[in-house]
């Protein structure tokens, strides 16, 4: 017998009976109303509309952020337009009210973060999922570099946010050996001339403020992966990005109190293998 308890107020018991080495399975299921809502999330290239495109049936809605704010403008991927931005995210409002109060069908969310504020709409919801795509890092970053996007570099940068957020930066080693290492590493020509490359390729401006369409000098070459999560990847241009001090020191304490506390505050993710 499984018990399994979704957001306090739905359950579903399921039986597994074998008679003469055939097995049965008895579903019963209670509190079903609304559409279920399916938060797909995972980096850029991870496959996630190709997911939601194969996985969809003609009752089915998709929300995909991306791809509304692309239609409705002429920005380039993932660039901020505070116009489309509003009427979007009501628009994400609108159909998360819809699937609530409808009874057939999946409402599919993609999104690359997961956001509090998605978080909360959804809570209450008791038929929700999270689907986390599993693509590795080198195959996200393999597809960037073999696609034709326009502004490879912003996404690779991001790509990088999004496996550092969920994956590497949870995990960070402090030890002597790696004080040394980093301590040589700040001092080596090898970091002067990859921080350099890296001022270039973003023209100087910190890439954060960048996204709000302001422009800012950057001061600082940050590691997206940080060293003490991948030593390996300390001279990865890919994994450099140029910040102002203000948006560094935003970067660093917003990670160090609310890192990861959003995806572990619900319990229900699948891990979709690509
Ligand atoms: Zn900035
Ligand atoms: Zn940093």
């Amino acid at each position: 017998m499984v018990l399994t308890i979704i957001n306090k107020q739905y359950y579903i018991i399921s039986k597994h009976i074998t008679l003469s080495g055939v097995s049965f399975f008895m579903r019963i299921e209670q509190g079903s109303e609304g559409m279920k809502i399916v938060v797909v999330y995972g980096a850029p290239m991870s496959g996630k509309t190709t997911y939601v495109r194969n996985a969809m049936t003609e009752y089915d809605l998709v929300f995909d952020y991306d791809a509304l704010t692309h239609a409705m403008t002429s920005t380039k991927y993932q660039q901020h337009n505070d116009n489309a931005h509003t009427l979007v995210m009501s628009m994400r409002d609108k159909m998360i009210d819809h699937a609530k109060q409808s009874d057939n069908g999946v409402l599919y969310i993609v999104t690359t973060f997961l956001s509090y504020k998605l978080m909360s709409e959804i809570e209450t919801h008791f038929n929700t999922q999270y689907k986390r795509m599993d693509t590795s890092l080198d195959e996200c970053k393999k597809r960037i570099h073999d696609s034709d996007r326009p502004n490879k570099e912003h996404v690779m940068q991001v790509i990088h946010e999004w496996y550092g957020k969920y994956i590497y930066n949870k995990k960070l080693t402090d030890s002597d050996e790696l004080s040394r290492k980093s301590k040589a590493l700040y001092n080596s020509k090898d970091w002067e001339n990859i921080k350099a490359m890296a001022f270039e390729r973003d023209n100087h401006l910190c890439q954060i403020c960048l996204r709000k369409n302001r422009n800012t000098k950057a001061n600082l070459v940050h590691h997206i992966i940080y060293v003490k999560s991948d030593y390996e990847k300390a001279l990865d241009l890919d994994n450099l990005m140029c910040v102002c001090s203000a948006c560094h020191n935003k970067i660093h304490s917003k990670d160090e109190k609310e890192v990861f506390a959003g995806e572990e505050k619900q319990k229900n993710v699948r891990v979709i293998k690509v």
